[in-house]
């Protein structure tokens, strides 16, 4: 790209300087998370959004087909819940009162990791535990009811107009509308494709003479089963949820986590070859295989309030639009469109808040023309610390298949010493706050390395954990 090019493309992505230039339209296809957000941000620039969404949108929270793994347990972490204030002030003060719960960590979790039991010492993050279509919905309600921006449902992008230079705009087809109808255009100065990990663009940037992004793929084989229960009525569950993290040793997870309305979602999961079923007997079965029958006994007294709903793509998938490529100005990438996780370690819904966030950093840097290729890498770098978690982790599952496998040998020494850490996580209070730091994507890996946490780590023993699930927090009376 020349120079005269990155500013003519930084012009349409920039805030308009004076009154006088071209009206501005840019155009999000997809209404999931990633998509409501870019576009909240993205009408602070353009004068004009559209978001383009295949499904219609319910009008009171409900799964919707464009989103099945809605059906699923979903946390927001604590950096996504700051990403998300910061987006739109006041959003997690409504999602406390729409219901939904939120948990401390440890104190509130019976957590069993890297074959221990955390000890419940007091909580040094949060998570929120709001059924996905909840938080779609309180985040749509907030985002759509914000000027410039406007929806078009029930339709679907069947392609990207422009050519490989520039993209300049999208084909539309009504959903359902005859095969083989030619589709209409939608002109945009740009395009952001927020369509999720099946997005199609790769393939229609090519159908452009542009060249596709090369893709990363590392698929530990994850099969997730999940249903929604309401607990048994004889007493408190002495806990606020169940987490058991499976590993390269132990194929089994579980979750256990409330929802609004007084219901739990338990999701079971297994790695390749241990898939948990979809039938609501295989389910209560497979629970019991567990390494602890706490949950199994927990689901054996609760009532089941919906069926089995299975979940297989959990693949980490990665685009690199960030690397230099013939690849056309006014066309980006975000949320799982870009680069999709492994859902065990809840990531998507945070990283899809902290790149709408990169998004209106790289939009409004005074610095630095806003090119295509410049926003793409700030978006790319938003995903990047959590998919160093999750293809880390993943790439240490027997089984794990895909072109980002491949271990370096630079990767051996990190390895043994986050195998210390994930250790004495469960039992050392300081070890243990500062590995949640990272998992929420609160602090970057380095932080692993500060002093107070390498002694621990490289010096001190392994510490006590309890022998059994801990079913009270710790209190200063009770900490050893
Ligand atoms: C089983 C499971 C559990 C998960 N658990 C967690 C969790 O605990 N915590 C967490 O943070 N994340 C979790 N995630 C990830 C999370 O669901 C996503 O990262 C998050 O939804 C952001 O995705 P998105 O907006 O990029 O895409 P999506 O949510 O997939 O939305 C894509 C949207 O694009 C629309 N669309 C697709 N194609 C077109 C088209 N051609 N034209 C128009 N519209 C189109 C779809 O209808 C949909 O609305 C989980 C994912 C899975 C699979």
């Amino acid at each position: 790209m020349t120079e005269s090019d990155a500013q003519q493309d930084g012009r349409t992505l920039s805030r308009r300087a004076d009154g006088g230039s071209p009206r501005r339209h840019a155009v999000v296809i997809g209404g999931g998370l990633a998509g409501l957000l870019a576009a909240h941000v993205l009408a602070e620039h353009a004068d004009r959004v559209t978001l383009v969404e295949r499904d219609r949108f319910p009008e009171e929270p409900a799964s919707r087909s464009g989103v099945p793994q809605d059906r699923h347990v979903h946390v927001m972490l604590e950096s996504g819940q700051n990403a998300l204030e910061m987006l739109l002030p006041g959003i997690n003060a409504e999602l406390r009162e729409l219901d939904v719960p939120r948990l401390g960590m440890p104190d509130d979790i019976v957590q069993w990791q890297a074959g221990r039991w955390y000890r419940r010492t007091a909580a040094t993050t949060h998570i929120l535990t709001g059924s996905r279509p909840l938080t779609d919905w309180a985040v749509r309600r907030r985002v759509l009811s914000g000027p410039r921006i406007e929806v078009v449902e029930g339709v679907e992008v069947t392609g990207l107009a422009g050519d490989a230079r520039r993209v300049r705009g999208v084909r539309l087809r009504d959903r359902g509308a005859v095969v083989g109808k030619e589709p209409r255009v939608l002109e945009a100065d740009l395009v952001v494709d927020a369509s999720g990990r099946s997005s199609r663009a790769p393939a229609w940037l090519a159908a452009l003479g542009a060249e596709p992004p090369h893709e990363e793929l590392l698929d530990s084989g994850l099969a997730y089963a999940s249903a929604v229960y309401r607990a048994s009525r004889d007493g408190d569950s002495p806990f606020g949820g169940v987490y058991v993290v499976a590993n390269a040793t132990q194929p089994l997870g579980a979750v256990l986590l409330p929802i609004e309305d007084d219901r739990w979602f338990v999701t079971l999961s297994g790695m390749r070859g241990s898939e948990p079923p979809t039938d609501e007997a295989g389910f209560t079965e497979f629970a019991a295989r567990l390494p602890h029958p706490v949950l199994h006994e927990w689901l054996l007294k609760a009532e089941p309030v919906s069926p089995v709903h299975g979940f297989r793509k959990t693949a980490n998938l990665r685009r690199r639009y960030d690397r230099p490529g013939r690849r056309p100005a006014g066309f980006l990438a975000t949320g799982e469109a870009l680069c999709a996780f492994n859902p065990v370690y809840g990531q998507g819904m945070s990283v899809a808040a902290l790149s709408a966030l990169a998004l209106r950093e790289a939009l409004s840097d005074p610095r630095r023309v806003p090119t295509t290729h410049r926003v793409q890498r700030a978006l790319f770098a938003a995903a990047r610390p959590a998919w160093d978690i999750s293809a880390g982790a993943d790439k240490k599952m027997p089984g794990a298949t895909g072109n980002a496998v491949g271990s370096r040998t630079v990767d051996r020494p990190v390895d043994w010493y986050l195998h210390r850490v994930e250790q004495r996580a469960t039992g050392n209070p300081v070890v243990g706050a500062a590995f949640r730091r990272v998992l929420s994507l609160s602090a970057p890996a380095t932080s692993l390395f500060a002093p107070s946490v390498a002694r621990a780590v490289l010096f001190g023993p392994v510490p006590w954990t309890p022998p059994e699930p801990p079913l009270e927090p710790e209190t200063d009376a009770t900490a050893r």
